[in-house]
Protein backbone atom coordinates (compact mmCIF):
# COMPACT_ATOMS: atom_id res chain seq x y z
CA UNK A 1 0.00 0.00 0.00
CA UNK A 2 1.26 3.19 -1.01
CA UNK A 3 -0.38 5.59 1.28
CA UNK A 4 -0.17 4.89 5.32
CA UNK A 5 -3.80 4.20 6.67
CA UNK A 6 -5.21 4.10 10.18
CA UNK A 7 -7.86 2.05 10.81
CA UNK A 8 -9.34 2.22 14.26
CA UNK A 9 -9.21 -1.26 16.63
CA UNK A 10 -12.95 -0.83 16.23
CA UNK A 11 -13.46 -1.35 12.94
CA UNK A 12 -10.87 -4.88 12.58
CA UNK A 13 -12.46 -6.53 15.58
CA UNK A 14 -14.68 -9.18 15.03
CA UNK A 15 -17.33 -10.35 17.59
CA UNK A 16 -15.19 -12.49 19.53
CA UNK A 17 -12.31 -10.27 19.48
CA UNK A 18 -14.58 -7.57 20.70
CA UNK A 19 -15.38 -10.29 23.46
CA UNK A 20 -11.90 -11.08 24.22
CA UNK A 21 -11.13 -7.18 24.18
CA UNK A 22 -13.85 -6.78 27.19
CA UNK A 23 -13.26 -9.48 28.86
CA UNK A 24 -9.29 -8.74 29.09
CA UNK A 25 -10.23 -4.97 30.10
CA UNK A 26 -12.21 -6.43 33.31
CA UNK A 27 -9.62 -8.40 34.35
CA UNK A 28 -7.24 -5.61 33.92
CA UNK A 29 -9.58 -3.46 35.80
CA UNK A 30 -9.44 -5.91 38.90
CA UNK A 31 -6.10 -5.76 38.78
CA UNK A 32 -5.63 -1.96 38.78
CA UNK A 33 -7.71 -1.99 41.41
CA UNK A 34 -6.27 -4.16 43.85
CA UNK A 35 -2.29 -2.87 42.61
CA UNK A 36 -2.14 0.75 43.82
CA UNK A 37 1.07 0.74 44.73
CA UNK A 38 4.04 -1.05 43.54
CA UNK A 39 4.37 -4.01 46.55
CA UNK A 40 0.53 -4.30 46.16
CA UNK A 41 1.42 -4.72 42.14
CA UNK A 42 4.17 -7.04 42.72
CA UNK A 43 2.17 -9.04 44.84
CA UNK A 44 -0.29 -9.55 42.55
CA UNK A 45 2.04 -10.28 39.38
CA UNK A 46 3.62 -12.97 41.62
CA UNK A 47 0.54 -14.89 42.49
CA UNK A 48 -0.71 -14.31 38.53
CA UNK A 49 2.79 -15.78 37.48
CA UNK A 50 3.02 -18.42 39.83
CA UNK A 51 -0.52 -19.50 38.72
CA UNK A 52 0.53 -19.70 35.51
CA UNK A 53 3.64 -22.19 36.50
CA UNK A 54 6.86 -19.88 37.16
CA UNK A 55 8.74 -20.65 39.83
CA UNK A 56 11.30 -18.66 41.81
CA UNK A 57 14.55 -18.72 40.20
CA UNK A 58 16.22 -19.02 43.81
CA UNK A 59 15.12 -22.46 44.21
CA UNK A 60 16.64 -23.72 40.79
CA UNK A 61 19.75 -24.78 40.17
CA UNK A 62 18.67 -25.62 36.79
CA UNK A 63 16.28 -24.13 33.88
CA UNK A 64 15.88 -25.73 30.23
CA UNK A 65 13.99 -24.51 27.52
CA UNK A 66 10.33 -23.70 28.27
CA UNK A 67 10.94 -23.04 31.89
CA UNK A 68 8.91 -20.41 33.30
CA UNK A 69 11.05 -18.64 36.40
CA UNK A 70 10.87 -14.98 38.22
CA UNK A 71 13.19 -13.11 40.72
CA UNK A 72 11.78 -10.39 42.56
CA UNK A 73 13.81 -7.62 44.35
CA UNK A 74 12.45 -6.13 47.67
CA UNK A 75 9.63 -6.70 46.96
CA UNK A 76 9.11 -3.78 44.60
CA UNK A 77 10.22 -5.29 41.43
CA UNK A 78 9.69 -8.25 38.82
CA UNK A 79 11.20 -9.96 36.76
CA UNK A 80 10.11 -12.98 34.78
CA UNK A 81 11.45 -15.62 32.11
CA UNK A 82 10.57 -17.97 29.75
CA UNK A 83 13.31 -20.37 28.75
CA UNK A 84 13.70 -20.35 24.95
CA UNK A 85 14.97 -22.92 22.94
CA UNK A 86 18.04 -20.70 21.46
CA UNK A 87 21.09 -19.66 24.16
CA UNK A 88 20.81 -16.61 25.50
CA UNK A 89 23.67 -15.40 24.32
CA UNK A 90 21.39 -14.89 20.88
CA UNK A 91 19.73 -11.94 23.10
CA UNK A 92 16.34 -11.83 24.90
CA UNK A 93 13.14 -10.03 23.56
CA UNK A 94 12.08 -8.35 27.00
CA UNK A 95 8.84 -6.49 27.55
CA UNK A 96 9.71 -3.04 30.57
CA UNK A 97 7.38 -1.45 32.37
CA UNK A 98 6.82 0.27 35.37
CA UNK A 99 4.41 -0.10 38.31
CA UNK A 100 4.82 3.06 40.66
CA UNK A 101 2.60 5.77 39.98
CA UNK A 102 2.63 9.28 40.96
CA UNK A 103 0.74 9.79 44.23
CA UNK A 104 1.26 11.78 48.11
CA UNK A 105 3.76 9.73 50.38
CA UNK A 106 3.60 10.32 54.31
CA UNK A 107 6.25 12.48 55.24
CA UNK A 108 8.95 10.44 58.40
CA UNK A 109 6.95 12.60 60.66
CA UNK A 110 3.78 13.08 59.67
CA UNK A 111 0.94 13.45 62.14
CA UNK A 112 0.39 16.54 63.56
CA UNK A 113 -2.60 18.47 65.02
CA UNK A 114 -3.52 22.15 64.14
CA UNK A 115 -6.78 23.88 65.79
CA UNK A 116 -8.18 20.55 66.89
CA UNK A 117 -8.05 18.88 63.43
CA UNK A 118 -5.47 15.94 62.62
CA UNK A 119 -4.24 15.79 59.67
CA UNK A 120 -1.24 14.27 57.62
CA UNK A 121 2.02 15.72 56.25
CA UNK A 122 3.15 14.92 52.94
CA UNK A 123 5.25 14.86 50.18
CA UNK A 124 4.13 14.33 46.61
CA UNK A 125 5.81 11.52 44.55
CA UNK A 126 6.49 12.13 40.80
CA UNK A 127 4.84 14.82 38.76
CA UNK A 128 1.93 15.96 39.72
CA UNK A 129 0.05 18.92 39.10
CA UNK A 130 -1.15 19.66 42.78
CA UNK A 131 -4.29 21.32 42.18
CA UNK A 132 -5.77 17.95 40.74
CA UNK A 133 -5.19 16.04 44.20
CA UNK A 134 -7.55 18.35 46.58
CA UNK A 135 -11.17 17.63 47.47
CA UNK A 136 -11.05 13.85 46.91
CA UNK A 137 -11.78 10.79 48.52
CA UNK A 138 -8.12 9.67 49.16
CA UNK A 139 -7.24 5.97 50.75
CA UNK A 140 -3.84 4.90 52.61
CA UNK A 141 -2.27 2.20 51.06
CA UNK A 142 1.18 0.52 52.56
CA UNK A 143 3.21 -1.05 54.49
CA UNK A 144 4.54 -0.52 58.27
CA UNK A 145 8.03 -2.21 59.70
CA UNK A 146 7.61 -2.46 63.21
CA UNK A 147 10.96 -2.01 65.65
CA UNK A 148 11.28 -5.66 65.77
CA UNK A 149 10.93 -6.42 62.02
CA UNK A 150 6.55 -6.75 62.16
CA UNK A 151 5.55 -5.80 58.43
CA UNK A 152 2.07 -4.36 58.49
CA UNK A 153 -0.06 -3.86 55.31
CA UNK A 154 -2.34 -1.06 55.30
CA UNK A 155 -5.04 -0.59 53.54
CA UNK A 156 -7.66 1.97 54.24
CA UNK A 157 -10.37 3.44 51.96
CA UNK A 158 -10.93 0.68 49.54
CA UNK A 159 -13.66 -1.12 51.18
CA UNK A 160 -16.92 0.30 50.60
CA UNK A 161 -17.50 0.15 54.84
CA UNK A 162 -14.13 1.88 55.08
CA UNK A 163 -13.57 5.70 55.90
CA UNK A 164 -11.69 7.50 53.08
CA UNK A 165 -9.27 10.78 53.60
CA UNK A 166 -8.49 13.80 51.75
CA UNK A 167 -6.73 17.09 51.24
CA UNK A 168 -9.01 20.20 51.67
CA UNK A 169 -9.23 23.04 48.55
CA UNK A 170 -10.50 26.63 49.29
CA UNK A 171 -13.62 27.72 49.10
CA UNK A 172 -14.39 29.52 45.71
CA UNK A 173 -15.95 32.47 47.95
CA UNK A 174 -12.72 33.05 49.40
CA UNK A 175 -10.28 32.32 46.96
CA UNK A 176 -9.83 35.99 45.83
CA UNK A 177 -6.00 36.09 45.92
CA UNK A 178 -5.47 32.00 45.39
CA UNK A 179 -7.24 32.51 41.73
CA UNK A 180 -4.68 35.24 41.17
CA UNK A 181 -2.26 32.42 41.15
CA UNK A 182 -0.61 30.20 38.14
CA UNK A 183 -1.89 26.63 38.22
CA UNK A 184 1.86 25.52 39.52
CA UNK A 185 1.34 28.34 42.93
CA UNK A 186 -2.50 27.62 43.48
CA UNK A 187 -1.80 24.97 45.36
CA UNK A 188 1.22 24.25 47.18
CA UNK A 189 3.51 21.54 48.25
CA UNK A 190 3.84 22.18 51.70
CA UNK A 191 -0.37 22.32 51.60
CA UNK A 192 -0.76 18.79 50.80
CA UNK A 193 -1.93 18.05 54.23
CA UNK A 194 -4.33 14.82 54.95
CA UNK A 195 -7.24 15.44 56.84
CA UNK A 196 -7.57 11.97 59.23
CA UNK A 197 -9.85 13.48 62.28
CA UNK A 198 -11.59 15.57 64.21
CA UNK A 199 -12.49 13.49 67.19
CA UNK A 200 -11.34 13.81 70.75
CA UNK A 201 -9.86 11.58 72.89
CA UNK A 202 -8.73 11.82 76.79
CA UNK A 203 -10.43 14.78 78.92
CA UNK A 204 -10.82 18.50 78.10
CA UNK A 205 -7.69 19.28 79.99
CA UNK A 206 -5.64 17.65 77.85
CA UNK A 207 -3.92 18.75 74.78
CA UNK A 208 -3.58 17.72 71.30
CA UNK A 209 -6.65 14.85 71.70
CA UNK A 210 -7.71 14.79 68.19
CA UNK A 211 -3.76 13.22 67.48
CA UNK A 212 -4.20 11.13 70.47
CA UNK A 213 -7.25 9.70 69.20
CA UNK A 214 -5.74 8.68 65.96
CA UNK A 215 -2.95 7.24 67.54
CA UNK A 216 -5.47 5.06 70.25
CA UNK A 217 -6.93 3.74 66.38
CA UNK A 218 -3.71 3.04 64.67
CA UNK A 219 -2.46 1.25 67.97
CA UNK A 220 -5.74 -0.70 68.21
CA UNK A 221 -5.74 -1.44 64.67
CA UNK A 222 -2.28 -2.28 63.98
CA UNK A 223 -0.39 -2.24 67.06
CA UNK A 224 1.48 0.85 65.34
CA UNK A 225 2.58 3.77 68.09
CA UNK A 226 3.71 6.80 66.59
CA UNK A 227 7.18 6.01 65.45
CA UNK A 228 6.63 3.51 63.59
CA UNK A 229 5.31 5.96 60.45
CA UNK A 230 9.26 6.53 60.43
CA UNK A 231 9.71 2.74 59.33
CA UNK A 232 6.27 2.89 56.63
CA UNK A 233 5.93 3.16 53.27
CA UNK A 234 2.23 5.10 53.40
CA UNK A 235 1.16 6.19 49.97
CA UNK A 236 -2.19 7.95 49.95
CA UNK A 237 -3.85 7.24 46.38
CA UNK A 238 -6.92 8.28 44.65
CA UNK A 239 -10.06 6.11 46.67
CA UNK A 240 -11.69 3.82 44.51
CA UNK A 241 -11.71 1.25 42.12
CA UNK A 242 -10.80 1.55 37.93
CA UNK A 243 -13.98 1.53 35.97
CA UNK A 244 -15.51 1.66 32.48
CA UNK A 245 -15.32 5.15 30.62
CA UNK A 246 -17.44 6.78 28.31
CA UNK A 247 -21.19 5.98 27.77
CA UNK A 248 -20.33 2.93 25.68
CA UNK A 249 -18.16 1.87 27.80
CA UNK A 250 -15.44 1.60 25.19
CA UNK A 251 -12.55 3.35 27.62
CA UNK A 252 -11.50 2.59 31.14
CA UNK A 253 -10.94 5.58 34.39
CA UNK A 254 -8.43 4.14 36.61
CA UNK A 255 -5.83 4.88 39.34
CA UNK A 256 -2.48 4.53 38.00
CA UNK A 257 -2.10 3.75 34.33
CA UNK A 258 0.98 5.11 34.32
CA UNK A 259 2.10 2.67 34.02
CA UNK A 260 0.63 -0.44 35.18
CA UNK A 261 -1.69 -0.66 32.09
CA UNK A 262 1.50 -1.44 30.03
CA UNK A 263 2.60 -3.61 33.16
CA UNK A 264 -0.61 -5.30 33.13
CA UNK A 265 -0.43 -6.32 29.49
CA UNK A 266 3.12 -6.91 29.39
CA UNK A 267 2.45 -9.86 32.27
CA UNK A 268 -0.46 -11.06 30.44
CA UNK A 269 1.40 -11.46 26.68
CA UNK A 270 4.19 -13.20 28.51
CA UNK A 271 2.02 -15.92 30.10
CA UNK A 272 0.63 -16.40 26.44
CA UNK A 273 4.52 -17.92 25.41
CA UNK A 274 5.25 -21.17 25.82
CA UNK A 275 8.24 -22.65 24.61
CA UNK A 276 9.81 -19.26 22.24
CA UNK A 277 12.99 -19.62 20.86
CA UNK A 278 14.16 -17.06 22.31
CA UNK A 279 13.99 -16.32 25.94
CA UNK A 280 11.51 -14.08 26.25
CA UNK A 281 11.17 -12.10 29.89
CA UNK A 282 8.61 -9.23 31.37
CA UNK A 283 10.82 -6.42 33.68
CA UNK A 284 8.41 -4.25 35.92
CA UNK A 285 10.62 -1.97 37.74
CA UNK A 286 10.05 0.42 40.53
CA UNK A 287 10.67 4.28 40.93
CA UNK A 288 10.40 5.56 37.27
CA UNK A 289 8.37 8.17 37.85
CA UNK A 290 11.40 9.77 40.11
CA UNK A 291 14.32 9.04 37.85
CA UNK A 292 14.82 5.22 38.31
CA UNK A 293 17.62 5.42 40.71
CA UNK A 294 18.00 3.26 44.09
CA UNK A 295 18.26 -0.73 44.44
CA UNK A 296 14.92 -0.51 42.64
CA UNK A 297 14.86 1.21 39.98
CA UNK A 298 16.37 0.32 36.71
CA UNK A 299 19.36 2.19 37.43
CA UNK A 300 20.11 -0.72 39.71
CA UNK A 301 22.15 -3.44 38.36
CA UNK A 302 20.04 -6.41 39.72
CA UNK A 303 18.42 -6.88 36.50
CA UNK A 304 21.74 -7.60 35.10
CA UNK A 305 22.44 -9.61 38.32
CA UNK A 306 19.29 -11.69 37.33
CA UNK A 307 19.92 -12.38 34.01
CA UNK A 308 23.20 -13.67 34.96
CA UNK A 309 21.48 -15.88 37.54
CA UNK A 310 19.68 -17.13 34.92
CA UNK A 311 22.34 -17.57 32.24
CA UNK A 312 24.71 -19.78 34.77
CA UNK A 313 21.45 -22.02 35.56
CA UNK A 314 21.22 -22.23 31.85
CA UNK A 315 25.04 -23.27 31.64
CA UNK A 316 26.22 -20.20 30.05
CA UNK A 317 28.98 -18.16 30.44
CA UNK A 318 28.49 -14.75 32.88
CA UNK A 319 31.48 -13.26 31.25
CA UNK A 320 31.36 -13.24 27.09
CA UNK A 321 27.87 -14.99 27.00
CA UNK A 322 26.74 -12.98 29.22
CA UNK A 323 28.10 -9.79 27.51
CA UNK A 324 26.76 -11.46 24.04
CA UNK A 325 23.24 -11.53 25.64
CA UNK A 326 23.22 -7.88 26.54
CA UNK A 327 24.02 -6.45 23.20
CA UNK A 328 21.62 -9.06 21.06
CA UNK A 329 19.18 -7.86 23.46
CA UNK A 330 15.99 -6.47 21.63
CA UNK A 331 13.48 -4.34 23.93
CA UNK A 332 10.23 -3.10 23.97
CA UNK A 333 10.18 -0.29 27.06
CA UNK A 334 6.67 0.47 27.76
CA UNK A 335 5.17 3.52 29.00
CA UNK A 336 1.99 5.02 28.19
CA UNK A 337 2.01 7.76 25.69
CA UNK A 338 0.04 11.16 25.67
CA UNK A 339 -3.05 10.29 24.04
CA UNK A 340 -4.68 13.47 22.00
CA UNK A 341 -7.29 15.62 23.74
CA UNK A 342 -10.12 17.70 21.87
CA UNK A 343 -9.66 19.83 24.64
CA UNK A 344 -6.10 21.27 24.46
CA UNK A 345 -5.35 20.32 20.78
CA UNK A 346 -2.61 22.77 20.74
CA UNK A 347 -0.02 20.93 22.50
CA UNK A 348 0.37 18.22 19.69
CA UNK A 349 1.56 18.20 16.36
CA UNK A 350 -1.18 16.32 14.65
CA UNK A 351 0.98 14.28 12.58
CA UNK A 352 2.49 12.64 15.16
CA UNK A 353 0.42 12.48 18.03
CA UNK A 354 -0.50 8.66 19.55
CA UNK A 355 -4.63 8.68 18.98
CA UNK A 356 -7.51 6.51 21.10
CA UNK A 357 -8.28 3.62 19.39
CA UNK A 358 -5.19 3.28 16.81
CA UNK A 359 -3.21 0.81 18.93
CA UNK A 360 -0.04 0.61 20.42
CA UNK A 361 1.98 3.91 20.16
CA UNK A 362 5.76 3.55 19.18
CA UNK A 363 8.15 6.40 20.16
CA UNK A 364 11.36 6.66 18.24
CA UNK A 365 12.82 8.87 20.38
CA UNK A 366 11.30 10.66 23.56
CA UNK A 367 13.58 13.34 25.64
CA UNK A 368 12.98 17.39 25.12
CA UNK A 369 14.96 20.19 23.84
CA UNK A 370 16.02 18.55 21.00
CA UNK A 371 15.49 15.17 22.12
CA UNK A 372 17.66 15.97 24.76
CA UNK A 373 18.12 12.78 26.79
CA UNK A 374 16.50 10.28 24.36
CA UNK A 375 16.98 6.81 23.35
CA UNK A 376 16.94 7.09 20.15
CA UNK A 377 15.87 4.20 18.61
CA UNK A 378 17.42 2.48 15.06
CA UNK A 379 15.63 2.40 12.38
CA UNK A 380 16.82 -1.32 12.00
CA UNK A 381 15.06 -2.18 14.63
CA UNK A 382 12.00 -0.74 13.40
CA UNK A 383 11.81 -1.88 10.44
CA UNK A 384 11.88 -5.20 12.38
CA UNK A 385 8.94 -4.04 14.60
CA UNK A 386 7.17 -2.95 11.44
CA UNK A 387 7.40 -6.13 10.27
CA UNK A 388 6.00 -7.89 12.72
CA UNK A 389 3.31 -5.98 13.41
CA UNK A 390 2.27 -5.65 10.05
CA UNK A 391 2.77 -9.67 9.66
CA UNK A 392 0.64 -10.71 12.78
CA UNK A 393 -2.35 -7.77 11.66
CA UNK A 394 -1.63 -5.64 14.92
CA UNK A 395 -2.42 -2.14 14.52
CA UNK A 396 0.32 0.80 15.64
CA UNK A 397 0.87 4.11 15.17
CA UNK A 398 4.26 6.12 16.11
CA UNK A 399 3.90 9.51 18.18
CA UNK A 400 5.91 12.31 19.74
CA UNK A 401 4.87 13.74 23.58
CA UNK A 402 3.82 16.89 22.38
CA UNK A 403 5.07 19.30 19.96
CA UNK A 404 8.33 20.18 19.51
CA UNK A 405 9.55 22.58 22.11
CA UNK A 406 6.33 22.06 24.11
CA UNK A 407 7.79 19.83 26.83
CA UNK A 408 8.53 16.30 27.10
CA UNK A 409 9.92 13.49 28.76
CA UNK A 410 11.50 10.24 29.11
CA UNK A 411 11.51 6.68 30.80
CA UNK A 412 13.77 3.46 31.05
CA UNK A 413 14.79 2.99 27.36
CA UNK A 414 18.08 4.68 27.78
CA UNK A 415 18.81 2.90 31.06
CA UNK A 416 18.33 -0.42 28.81
CA UNK A 417 19.92 1.11 25.80
CA UNK A 418 22.99 1.70 27.85
CA UNK A 419 23.60 -2.10 28.18
CA UNK A 420 23.59 -2.05 24.44
CA UNK A 421 20.05 -3.58 23.43
CA UNK A 422 18.17 -2.61 20.55
CA UNK A 423 15.17 -0.50 22.58
CA UNK A 424 12.22 1.31 21.41
CA UNK A 425 9.96 3.15 23.60
CA UNK A 426 6.14 1.37 23.35
CA UNK A 427 2.88 1.82 24.61
CA UNK A 428 -0.67 2.59 25.16
CA UNK A 429 -1.95 6.20 24.79
CA UNK A 430 -3.40 7.78 27.85
CA UNK A 431 -5.99 10.59 28.75
CA UNK A 432 -5.28 12.85 31.94
CA UNK A 433 -1.79 11.46 32.60
CA UNK A 434 -0.54 11.84 36.34
CA UNK A 435 -4.11 12.96 37.44
CA UNK A 436 -6.10 11.12 40.50
CA UNK A 437 -7.76 9.72 37.42
CA UNK A 438 -6.62 8.67 33.74
CA UNK A 439 -7.96 7.28 31.01
CA UNK A 440 -7.31 4.44 28.31
CA UNK A 441 -8.95 2.84 25.56
CA UNK A 442 -9.80 -0.66 25.99
CA UNK A 443 -8.94 -1.73 22.45
CA UNK A 444 -6.03 0.00 22.71
CA UNK A 445 -4.93 -2.24 25.73
CA UNK A 446 -5.76 -5.17 23.86
CA UNK A 447 -3.81 -4.14 21.30
CA UNK A 448 -0.80 -3.32 22.90
CA UNK A 449 -1.23 -7.24 24.50
CA UNK A 450 -1.33 -8.35 21.32
CA UNK A 451 1.64 -6.66 20.02
CA UNK A 452 3.41 -7.14 22.93
CA UNK A 453 2.83 -11.18 22.17
CA UNK A 454 3.81 -11.07 18.53
CA UNK A 455 7.17 -9.31 19.33
CA UNK A 456 8.25 -11.93 22.58
CA UNK A 457 7.13 -14.43 19.87
CA UNK A 458 8.94 -13.15 16.87
CA UNK A 459 11.58 -11.04 17.25
CA UNK A 460 14.80 -12.48 16.57
MN1 LIG B 1 5.35 6.26 32.95
MN1 LIG C 1 4.71 8.94 34.36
Amino acid sequence: MLKREFPLVWDRYEKTSLEACDAFAKEYIDMLSKGKTEREFVREAKEACEAQGFKNIEALDRVQAGDKVYAINMDKNIFMFVVGSEPMAKGLNLLGAHVDSPRLDLKQNPLYENNNLCLLETHYYGGVKKYQWVAQPMAIHGVVFKENGERVDVVIGEDPSDPVVGISDLLIHLSKDQMQETLAKGVKGEDLNVLVGSRPAGEEKDKDRMKAYILDLLHEKYGMVEEDFVSSELEIVPAGRAREYGLDRSMIMGYGHDDRVCAYASMRALFEVEQPTMTTGCILCDKEEVGSQGATGMHSEVFQHVVRDLMERHGESTGKEYRAAMRNSRMLSSDVSAAFDPNYPSVNEPNNTAYFNRGIVFNKYTGSGGKGGCNDANPEFMAKIRGIMNQENILWQTAELGKVDQGGGGTIAGIMGNMGMSVIDAGIAVQNMHAPWEVVSKGDLYEAFRAYVAFLREMK
